[in-house]
């Protein structure tokens, strides 16, 4: 029909997306730290969750291990984002290597939070996924005296000593509603439970789920740039999908399947707290040269969150002039 009008297809970039202030600490502790000391300098676990951040330190000398005893003794060690139980620290000294800490500052806050309910004699209830990094380094702070769930389902099976006596805590990057469903499950089960002062989920996974749930009505597809094993990511893709808008994961363009944007005339853009911006400026060159002519940047909210570097780096570049 001659009033056929040509609908415009768009992308929505997200504001705030990408490297949060925990990311861009644990990246520069390790270029300034292969910068300073020289290599080998080695890194327990991913450094951050993605691949491209990794293999681009790698390519500077980074040597990546899984386990402390990979170590040869007497080396330079580097704890990633997502911090170490008291095990790990133990195994180092029993090493005697050089430990440079990049454990987040909000990670580390969650540890304190579970040193002090376990002293106090409180029964620890921590949400999160059992196979996550974090959640390995903040259970080894009282292993004793910790449960983890994952859902509001399991929360009925569980059994503690004092139910008067219990405290929960969660890892960083969850879904704020599936942390809301889980602890409400946790006070109908305990009602006396006590848990952190101000919520453990970070700013930047809270800000990122935000955003997201604010454009998700207005677009067809959510793309979210993150690899597979970023937590915070994956919930990005899930607050997308309960709201009815479906997403995707990717790690870059090459993951788009042309079929995903047939019928897409609006496109949101976002990315996880540890994918670059490089390959978010992948990602909408590839919609750009696929029909998208507007790219219009949609700020949420403001963010201007930086940490400072930990005593062992500002030392060594104080030393180095
Ligand atoms: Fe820290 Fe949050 Fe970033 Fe994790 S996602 S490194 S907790 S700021």
């Amino acid at each position: 029909p001659s009033d056929a009008v040509e609908v415009k297809k768009r992308v929505l970039l997200l504001k705030p997306r990408g490297f949060c202030a925990g990311v861009v600490r644990a990246i520069d502790i390790v270029k300034i730290a292969l910068d300073t000391f020289g290599a080998p300098i080695y890194v327990r676990r991913e450094i951050v969750h993605n691949r491209f951040v990794v293999n681009e330190l790698a390519e500077k000398g980074a040597i990546f291990v899984h386990e402390i005893e990979e170590v040869p003794e007497g080396q330079r060690v580097i704890y990633s984002a997502h911090g170490v139980s008291p095990a790990v620290r133990e195994a180092s000294r029993t090493r005697r290597l050089k430990v440079i800490d990049a454990t987040c500052p909000l990670v580390t806050k969650v540890h304190v939070e579970a040193v002090k309910f376990a002293k106090q004699g409180y029964s620890l209830i921590l949400i999160g996924h059992r196979d996550h990094d974090e959640i390995e380094g903040t259970l080894g702070e009282a292993p004793e005296a910790t449960q983890v769930v994952s859902s509001a389902e399991e929360v009925e099976s569980l059994v503690v000593p004092d139910p008067n006596r219990v405290a929960y805590l969660t890892q960083t990057t969850l879904s704020l509603d599936e942390a809301r469903d889980i602890i409400h499950a946790l006070k109908v089960k305990f009602p006396n439970i006590a848990g952190p002062h101000t919520q453990d989920i970070c700013y930047a996974t809270e800000n990122r789920q935000v955003a997201v749930r604010n454009v998700a009505d207005g677009a067809d597809l959510v793309l979210v740039v993150g690899s597979t094993n970023s937590s915070n990511s994956n919930r990005l893709v899930e607050v997308s999908n309960n709201l009815g808008t479906q997403a995707y994961l990717i790690d870059n363009s090459a993951a788009i399947d042309p079929k995903w944007l047939e019928g897409a005339d609006t496109v949101a853009v976002t990315a996880g707290a540890s994918a670059p911006e490089v390959l978010v400026e992948d990602v909408i060159n590839y919609l750009q040269r696929n029909g998208y002519s507007s790219v219009e940047e949609v700020e949420v909210m403001p963010e201007n969150v930086r940490f400072g570097l930990p005593p062992e780096i500002v030392q060594a570049i104080g030393g180095a002039g």
